[in-house]
């Protein structure tokens, strides 16, 4: 099985690659985003480790353009350590999963199986809390199957909110991780949920006064 390996940081790549040729698996890897682009559209891997960090076409980029052009190749996304808007951004972009540096290989081996599996019935982009679905691969939020018509930002905060589903999520995380900044006043952030609110109905989202907002874990 082909593994296409994204890393400019040599230490780091090789590490890795002793890893997976060690669990049997063939590994190709690129060193920018450039040379990842162009391999991941053109050869067939069964998975992709994809750095985020990269030069010439940063990895979030090379992500989003390859599910545009529909190729679906599961990926594990390498984040910066500790950074929350990177991982929400991988995973928006279409990320199957993601990795914080440093990591245990152990865990990078048995996330990268998981992906393989799952990606058999290619069920892995779609999240569903009970009666809702998020297709991160097109961008949509359905309800009982229904698409509900969503604004980017209403996307995301719906996105952000299923990811730490049944977590309490502060306003100020939230600010930083629908927006991309912090110099939103918290009220955009009320007119914002009220709106989805609106959209999906009010049970999706409940406020925990003086703490934030949290998405409940619903039976399906
Ligand atoms: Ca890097």
């Amino acid at each position: 099985m082909r593994i296409l390996l994204v890393e400019d940081d040599d230490r780091i790549a090789e590490d890795i690659s002793r890893a997976l040729t060690g669990a049997g698996y063939v590994v190709e890897r690129a060193r920018d985003g450039e040379r990842a682009w162009f391999l991941g559209e053109t050869e067939d891997y069964v998975a992709v480790i994809l750095d985020l960090g990269l030069p010439r076409v940063d990895g979030l980029t090379v992500l989003r353009r390859w599910r545009e052009s529909g190729n679906s190749t599961p990926v594990i996304a390498l984040t910066a350590r500790g950074s929350w808007s990177e991982r929400v951004e991988g995973i928006d972009a279409g990320a199957d999963d993601y990795l914080g540096k440093p990591f245990q290989m152990e865990e990078l081996l048995a996330r990268l199986r998981s992906i393989i599996r799952r990606s058999a019935g290619r069920a892995s982009s779609v999240a569903t809390i009970g009666r809702l679905a998020l297709d991160q691969r097109t961008r949509r939020v359905l309800l009982d199957g229904v698409p509900i018509d969503l604004s980017p930002l209403e996307y995301r905060l719906v996105a952000y909110l299923m990811f730490r589903r049944n977590e309490v999520v502060s306003q100020q995380e939230l600010v930083e991780n629908v927006y991309g900044q912090d110099d939103q006043s918290s009220n955009a952030l009320e007119v914002l949920v009220g709106r989805v609110r609106r959209k999906l109905g009010a049970e999706w989202i409940e406020t925990r006064r003086g703490f934030g907002y949290q998405m409940p874990e619903k039976d399906s």
